[in-house]
């Protein structure tokens, strides 16, 4: 199956004028029809980047963005309505001076859709903003943070992509409504048939929505896979310390004696990143080849895979 949307290889760097920020180094992620790719890692690890590459927002240094195979690039027109993002905080989205029917319909119009009532309703409808209507006529600010991220939601839909992706979507809502929000992405990618990409730092969440999970440290991508196979059998050590990190009451087992010596904490600088697999200073398993070389990508009979030198010989 071609992914609808592919980052391959892909390395970005930004130059600040007197620095370089090695932000992503030869990463690989698939986002396939009906499915729902969660990409987990700390802030920092290039999360964001590697989203904003997807939807375009600034060429990549090296490697490739594909839309159903073909390799896309900021010039292509037809690419803005195939991807759409969602952000952290929906205000970023959503124009606080008019009423929520202007900022769908304005989505709508933008993309040469039809913007009569019945599609911005139909629409809020979707999101499960009923009656429809009323909503229609609320201004942004006189919505709870749940029903916002609901329309910006909502927005992204009425161009009718084949891709979201929702960066951090839940992270700024009330915990009571987070669960909500991620049921209705869940029931937009089997509605819609959209390919989802849920970016979070919290792999507990990602276990809950995802069918697979690509997990980021520090601008390489160090493990991915069927989610369950990345929950149950980590094979990274970095993806162990998210799991045993994580306050997943559902997890079993409590921390592992390897969280005892190796903590979540700052990730390093971009600027100038430890050489070889950058998770070796944080590693308790670091051997010397950690320090000088990346490990190649090894993958496993469950349909994981993981870039790690522990796992050379498996
Ligand atoms: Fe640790 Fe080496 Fe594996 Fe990196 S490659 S995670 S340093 S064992």
């Amino acid at each position: 199956e071609t992914p609808v949307l592919a980052a391959e290889n892909v390395t970005k760097h930004f130059d600040t004028g007197t620095q370089t920020v090695r932000a992503l180094e030869n990463v690989t992620l698939r986002l396939y029809r009906g499915r729902i790719a969660a990409l987990v890692g700390e802030s920092g690890s290039g999360k964001t980047t590697l989203a904003r590459l997807l939807a375009q927002f600034y060429p990549v240094t090296s490697g490739e963005i594909k839309l159903r195979g073909q390799t896309v690039s900021r010039a292509d027109k037809a690419f803005y309505g195939e991807v759409q993002l969602v952000f952290q905080d929906p205000f970023a989205s959503l124009n606080s001076l008019r009423k929520v029917e202007h900022n769908v319909r304005r989505a709508l119009k933008l993309h040469g859709h039809e913007s009569g009532d019945d599609q911005v309703h139909e629409l809020l409808g979707k999101v499960n903003l009923t009656p429809a209507a009323e909503f229609a006529r609320k201004l942004p600010h006189e919505l709870s943070g749940g029903q916002r991220q609901r329309v910006a939601i909502a927005r992204a839909l009425a161009v009718r992509p084949a891709v979201l992706l929702g960066d951090e979507p839940i992270s700024m809502l009330d915990v009571s409504i987070r669960l909500d929000v991620l049921n209705l992405l869940a029931r937009l990618r089997e509605e819609e048939g959209l390919a989802l990409l849920y970016i979070t730092h919290d792999i507990a969440s990602a276990r809950y929505l995802s069918d697979d999970i690509y997990v980021m440290y520090a601008g390489q991508m160090v493990e991915g896979g069927p989610a369950e196979s990345v929950i149950q059998e980590p094979k990274h050590p970095y993806t162990r310390l998210l799991i045993d990190s994580s306050p997943d009451p559902e997890r079993a087992g409590g921390s592992s004696a390897f969280t005892a010596t190796a903590k979540l904490g700052e990730p390093p600088s971009l600027v100038d990143p430890p050489p070889g697999c950058r998770f070796h200073p944080r590693c308790p398993f670091a051997m010397d080849k950690c320090k000088t070389d990346f490990p190649p990508r090894t993958e496993f009979s469950d349909g994981s895979w993981t870039n790690c030198w522990l796992h050379e010989e498996a």
